[in-house]
């Protein structure tokens, strides 16, 4: 058998270190058994997923040197390789399992599904709805498939009984079939589920295991069932720990930067990154902390990872990163190294538009544009000692500027713009003023270039995290106050 291994993002949002570190370990498990990785784009959400995040998956993952045998971009024997191209692929599956009668059409409205819900939250019962819950009588269907009801399919269910499913890491893992509800398989649009998309996918792309993220456990049951029905072998499982902020919190972008576009934008590099992912929850059988992928890849055992939840832990990452510059790289590769990062005419290139008109000699260009070849800016309360707002409106236009630019599906200056007027309309304070405290913020000093265009070019990532940064030196957030800027956030 020939060990196949993929990994399977949704491209909704930020290149994820989450994603990178289960590409990574698939990738290893793979290659430590000759075997092939597979890149597979999971983008059956049609309204949150976009193409630019699903480039920016590819040139993360790619970036940090994890390379896929076959994908959306490269091709291979088993594609289409993005599940949006595979539609009549799931419709056909979906009608097996009606023929077979292991699925059904549900015509049930959403609002009877929550009083379907109600009834049982009232009884003290399961809130999962099984088919029996679901079942209308024959008349009544027939009337709603008469005349057109939108409907979904849904797999059938056990009512009672363990569900047993063997986790390569967990060993043997058991589910109240009470808890698993009649998992809906087709959408009304008749776009597939993940749960549908995934066991077909996995099937016919011939994939032997399954590694990823433990947050999928409860999903293991239906897609065992799912390949019973179907009869077809089922890949092993594997639940991999999910990544931790230091306060053993699951990783999230609201304590830690979780985009590896924004470990990419500080400078770090792919090697030292990649690394470091390797450290999560596994080690060398030595214990040494700085290895390389090849190294990983050669010494590579599942068993050895451990289900404690691994610690990201950015100042461990900056030490080995730093590591990697004093002991790996030469001169040359270094150099190399700030030109890939930003030395580099295209970048340097976005940057001229906002230094000619600013500047008389060219050593004014470095002062006035540093900031656009920097990490965090070396800012204190004092910085912001000219802003005219108290404390608490300061930290709100900064917190709500944070939260709105989260949200930003195409990050250009005319949608930043549309964000700051809307936000400083809503604070009622002119544009000038309401830009000030975010000018020292991204530029770190009172005067530089235009701060608009230096969000535009430095990224979400980066200008979310100067935001942040800049709440931090200003005393933070208490969870009071969270509470507060959250409920008046809703009300925008
Ligand atoms: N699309 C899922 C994700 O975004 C894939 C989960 C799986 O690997 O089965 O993580």
């Amino acid at each position: 058998m020939t060990v196949r291994t993929r990994i399977a993002p949704s491209p909704t949002g930020d290149p994820h270190v989450g994603t990178a570190y289960i590409a990574l370990f698939n990738l290893c498990f793979a290659r430590q058994h000759g075997g092939q990785f597979i890149l597979r784009i999971e983008d059956t959400d049609r309204l949150r997923s976009t193409a630019e995040s699903e480039q920016m998956i590819l040139d993360s993952l790619r970036w940090l040197g994890l390379e896929w045998d076959e994908g959306p971009d490269v091709g291979g024997p088993h594609g289409p390789y993005r599940q949006s191209e595979r539609g009549d692929i799931y419709a056909e599956y979906a009608r097996q399992l009606l023929d077979a009668g292991h699925a059904f059409k549900c015509y049930r409205t959403s609002e009877e599904l929550d009083a379907l819900r109600e009834e049982r939250k009232a009884a003290g019962l399961h809130l999962a709805l099984k088919p029996d819950d679901l079942a209308l009588p024959e008349e009544e269907v027939a009337r709603r498939e008469r005349e057109g009801w939108p409907h979904v399919v849904r797999m059938k269910v056990p009512a009672v009984g363990t569900c047993v499913v063997e986790d390569m890491l967990r060993g043997t893992i058991e589910v109240d079939w009470a808890q698993v509800d009649a998992q809906i398989l087709l959408k009304s649009d008749g776009m597939p589920t993940y749960h549908l998309a995934n066991v077909v996918d996995d099937h016919l792309m011939g994939i032997t295991h399954v590694l990823r993220g433990e947050e999928w456990i409860n999903s293991a049951p239906k897609h065992q069932l799912l390949y019973e029905y179907f009869g077809w072998p089922m890949p092993a499982l594997c639940h991999m720990p999910l990544l931790r902020n230091p306060d053993k919190s699951k990783l999230s972008k609201r304590k830690n930067p979780t985009s590896i576009n924004y470990y990419r934008r500080m400078g770090f590099l792919p090697q030292a990154v990649a690394n470091y992912l390797g450290r999560m929850g596994w080690s060398m059988p030595d214990e040494r902390e700085k290895f390389t992928l090849d190294e990983m890849m050669a010494h590579f055992d599942i068993q050895r990872v451990s289900l404690g939840g691994p610690v990201f832990d950015l100042q461990k990452l900056t030490w080995l990163n730093g590591l990697y510059i004093r002991e790996d790289l030469d001169d040359d590769a270094l150099l190399e190294a700030l030109k890939e990062w930003a030395f580099n005419e295209s970048y340097v290139r976005e940057i001229l538009p906002q230094v000619r008109p600013r500047v008389e000699t060219l050593s004014e260009v470095m002062p006035l544009a540093g900031h656009f070849f920097s990490g965090l800016p070396a800012i204190d309360e004092q910085s912001f000692g000219q802003v005219k707002l108290e404390r608490e409106p300061l930290l709100k236009l900064l917190q709500f500027l944070v939260w709105r630019f989260e949200g930003v599906p195409t990050w250009n200056k005319e949608a930043l713009l549309g964000e700051v007027k809307a936000l400083s309309a809503h604070f009622e304070l002119k544009m000038k003023d309401f830009l000030a405290p975010v000018f020292i913020a991204i530029t770190g000093s009172p005067s530089s270039t235009s701060v608009m265009d230096a969000m535009a070019i430095l990224g979400s990532d980066m200008t979310r995290a100067r935001l942040r940064h800049a709440i931090e030196v200003l005393g933070g957030v208490s969870k009071k106050q969270t509470k507060r800027f959250e409920k008046a956030y809703r009300e925008l």
